[in-house]
Parts: structure tokens; C-alpha cells; sequence
């Protein structure tokens, strides 16, 4: 097995959060903070994803650590306060205290009916007022038939819905069902790898992309994809620590468009945090960061996993490395 370069240890350290709420099926976040010349990155692909898929991750995590990123064209990026599949009453105190001015509503969990989505987007409706927006995020649950009667009646109960995140698993179910509702769909969960945006916009699948810069390998590159999909796009967190967010912020930075509110409100949702100011919204918005934030040392130390996660984790960087940088050295001397 690869493993890892000692000679290294200073600049990178293993890091483990436990999550709020459980997210994915996990309660804990994992991950690698890096540093090199140009500040921090993080390296944080979910634990069932194969070295393969880890690939665009550390490449994101390099650029943010060798190159820094592009400039951005705005200093401030809007977020959405994300409402999970709770009863009405939570909800509306959820938006109510968010500050937000759009809000991602979680429908169609299992167990729950028709009737308590619409309770909880109008619910929604009455808290944000007219003004705000509302997007609704199925999580691929519905088949075609089932999403075109519930996207109408959650547009009309929502006063118009800005837009439907991934109502069906397939491109094809999507197409099919944005050719029947009046509503915008998004594109999510079909979005995984750097030809899926491109895929998503030919086969007429949406009409907006939700992106990330991590499985995209970094902020130039999602970039990229973003122009040749063509598509509006929405960035998206992986739930990362601050440091990787700062990632995505410097790509919603740097979209030449942006018109809708961006899911990178995440920090939250970990208890605690690496840096000491961690990235947390504020009236709703978040600041484009120039550079990632540091790690904060006592922040770090106590956040730091048992010696077999951390050698689980170095492992795996050093077998992603490998893959990524074959010719090596894969990880430059610290600094
Ligand atoms: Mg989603």
C-alpha cells in the first residue's frame, strides 16, 4: 500500500467533526487540512468514494494550497437557509431566523405525504414573505408521473417556486418532466464528474446546474465546465470545514453570473469548526474570501481523529496523490 511521506507531516493534519444532524448517512465529517504556498486546502471526498472519484478532490484541495484562485467579480455571495423535512411550525422558525432571503425546502421524505410538503412550503411562503424565494429539493425521490402533480401543486402552494432540485434520478426523467411543468428544474445529484453538466444542458435536463468545486477539481476548472455547460449554475458546499468552503465561495466568486441565492450555509451543520472566525452567514450573506482562512491550532488539535483515522486518511491521500500526480512528487515539501 502507498503510504504516506513523513517528511510532510507538518503541513497537513487529519481532521474529524461530528455532524449536527446525521447527512449522507454519516455523523461524522472527515477530511485532510494541506498547506502549501498559497494557504490551506482541504481534501475531504466522502468515505464510500473510491480513490478514483477522490481525484478532482485533491485537485481542488491543491489548487486552493499551490495556486490560489481566480479573481473574483463580487465580494459577497447570497445563500439559502435549507429547511429539513420538518413540521410547519419548525420550518417557519427555521426561515425566521436564517435571515435568509431564499430558502431550500426538503420534500418528499419517506414516511411523509403530499399534504406535509405543501403545509411546510406555505408555511415558508408566510415566513419569507413575498419577496423571498423558495426552491424545493426532492432528492431524486419521485418518478416522472408523481413529479409533474406534485411540482404543480407545491407552485401554487409556494406563490411560484424558483426552481426544483433533481425531482427524478435520471437525465431522461428530468428532460421528461421539465418538457411538462412550468417550474425550473435544477440538476443536482446528476452532477458528479466534469462531463455531467454538459450531458445535464444537451439532453435539455434543466435549467439551472448545481455545482461544486471539489468533484469538479477545483474552482478554474468548474469554472470551465460552468461556460461550456451553459447553464445558470447554483454552487453548492460538500459540507466541508471552512477551509474547503472557502473553495466554493472563491467559485461562486468568480461565476460571471450568479443570479440565484448559492447552498453553501453548511458550516452549521458541523459541530465546530477548524478555523477561529468560521465562515457562517450573516443577514443571509456570506464574504468572497481572497485567500482560505488558517487553520487555528487549538481548533485543529481538538478536532484531531485517533492514530488509525489519521493514517487511514493519509493513506488514502497518498494513493489519491499517486493517481493524480504519477510522475510525482505528488505532494511538495512543506513550507
Ligand atoms: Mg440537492
Amino acid at each position: 500500500m502507498a503510504s504516506f511521506d513523513p517528511a510532510a507531516l507538518d503541513a497537513v493534519r487529519v481532521y474529524a467533526l461530528p455532524m449536527r444532524n446525521r447527512f449522507r448517512g454519516i455523523t461524522v465529517r472527515r477530511g485532510v487540512l494541506l498547506s502549501g504556498p498559497a494557504g490551506w486546502g482541504e481534501f475531504c471526498p466522502f468515505e464510500d468514494y473510491d480513490d478514483a472519484a477522490a481525484v478532482p478532490w485533491l485537485q481542488a484541495a491543491f489548487e486552493a494550497c499551490e495556486e490560489g484562485w481566480p479573481e473574483p467579480v463580487r465580494d459577497r455571495i447570497p445563500v439559502n437557509c435549507t429547511v429539513p423535512a420538518v413540521p410547519a411550525e419548525t420550518a417557519a422558525q427555521i426561515v425566521a431566523r436564517s435571515g435568509c432571503r431564499t430558502a431550500k425546502v426538503k420534500i418528499a421524505e419517506p414516511g411523509q405525504s403530499a399534504a406535509d410538503d405543501l403545509a411546510r412550503v406555505e408555511a415558508v411562503r408566510d415566513a419569507l414573505g413575498p419577496g423571498g424565494a423558495i426552491r424545493v429539493d426532492a432528492n431524486a425521490a419521485w418518478d416522472v408521473d408523481t413529479a409533474v402533480s406534485r411540482l404543480r401543486e407545491l407552485d401554487g402552494a409556494a406563490g411560484g417556486l424558483e426552481y426544483a432540485e433533481q425531482p427524478c434520478p435520471s437525465i431522461e426523467e428530468l428532460a421528461a418532466v421539465r418538457r411538462r411543468v412550468e417550474v425550473r428544474i435544477a440538476a443536482d445529484e446528476s452532477i458528479r464528474r466534469a462531463e455531467d453538466p454538459m450531458r445535464v444542458a444537451v439532453a435539455g435536463a434543466a435549467d439551472v446546474a448545481i455545482i461544486k468545486a471539489t468533484p469538479l477539481g477545483g474552482v478554474r476548472r468548474a469554472l470551465q465546465v460552468a461556460e461550456a455547460s451553459g447553464l445558470p449554475c447554483v454552487v453548492s458546499s460538500a459540507v466541508e470545514t471552512s477551509v474547503g468552503l472557502s473553495a466554493q465561495l472563491a467559485l461562486a466568486g468568480a461565476l460571471p453570473e450568479l443570479p440565484f441565492a448559492c447552498g453553501l450555509g453548511t458550516v452549521a451543520l458541523l459541530e465546530g469548526d477548524v478555523v477561529a472566525e468560521p465562515l457562517l452567514p450573516e443577514q443571509g450573506f456570506l464574504p468572497v474570501p481572497s485567500t482560505p482562512p488558517e487553520p487555528d491550532p487549538a481548533r485543529v488539535a481538538a478536532a484531531t481523529p485517533p492514530a488509525d483515522v489519521q493514517r487511514w486518511w493519509l493513506d488514502r491521500m497518498a494513493r489519491v496523490g499517486k493517481l493524480l500526480r504519477p510522475r510525482g512528487p505528488w505532494l511538495r515539501a512543506p513550507r
